[in-house]
């Protein structure tokens, strides 16, 4: 359904609300807002800014970002992460995209060659430049993500950014331009535990909206060299038995669902 129809029909649809860094929920049970245009009294300024994200339980769904002003309303509100924890899968999707469609609005204001105000595409996502013909698309960063194993061993890194969190994760790392994903996997393990990996397998792929990543996940086995943590970016990696492993990530995360993957197939050689 258009924008447009859904305002003057007044159907009922789903509505994420985003403000500043978190979403407006409708009490707090429910993440998402299931109402009526006209229902949204408070955000009715709005209108223009309103980006259509799919269908959900048979209804559209809109987003509708207020950026970062100071809303009147008493609604509970919660941040992108918590509702990506509590929300299921399919509802998952819907908040990465509103997340990353709303950052994109926000900083593609301007066109990037010419300095031109952009204009919002009215039938595909993207902002076009009128005097340029400059157009845009959300960015999507592939990083890849990998579990690598040796014996009944996991290789568990602990990142900088998660020091205080006490987790062990697999590693990831953005694609650099001109490099394959293989190429990246590679690299990234020599870069930030300095061993080599072979066998690589394709696991799956995970959308990752902070702030705009693809994770694509693999499963590979060690080929060789000691441990030596990048500084940078490793607090600490080790060889970890799968029967002893430390704090991992949840299984909604890419993360998560391949320590488990690698974990019962390893147990499954025993
Ligand atoms: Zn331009």
């Amino acid at each position: 359904m258009s924008i447009k129809k859904a305002i003057q029909n007044d159907h009922l649809a789903f509505w994420i609300i985003v403000n500043k860094d978190r979403m407006i929920r409708p009490d707090d049970q429910s993440l998402m807002m299931l109402c009526r245009w006209s229902a949204l009294t408070f955000v009715r300024h709005y209108e223009d800014n309103i980006v259509v994200l799919g269908e959900y339980e048979k209804k559209s769904v809109f987003l509708l970002d207020t950026e970062n002003e100071q809303l009147e309303h008493e609604l509970p509100t919660v941040g992108l992460r918590g509702a990506l924890m509590h929300g299921s899968p399919e509802q998952f999707g819907l908040f990465a995209k509103a997340w990353q469609y709303a950052l994109f609005m926000r900083t593609h204001r301007y066109c990037g060659s010419c300095g031109n105000r952009m204009r919002q595409v009215d039938w595909e996502m993207a902002t076009h430049c009128d005097r340029c013909g400059h157009r845009c698309y959300p960015r999507v960063s592939p990083c890849i993500i990998v579990a690598i194993y040796r014996g009944q061993e996991l290789l568990l890194a602990m990142g900088t950014r998660h020091k205080n969190t006490g987790m062990y994760s697999t590693l990831a790392g953005f694609v650099e331009s001109g490099e394959s994903l293989e190429e990246a996997v590679h690299r990234e393990v020599m870069e930030e535990v300095g061993v080599k990996v072979k066998n690589l397998e394709y696991f799956g792929s995970q959308p990752w909206p902070f702030p705009h990543s693809l994770m694509v996940g693999y499963i590979a086995e060690y080929a060789g060299g000691e441990i030596t943590p990048d500084e940078n970016e490793i607090c600490d990696a080790n060889w970890y038995h799968i029967d002893q492993l430390p704090l991992v990530p949840p299984t909604l995360s890419i993360a998560g669902q391949l320590i488990e993957t690698t974990v019962a197939r390893l147990k499954a050689k025993e």
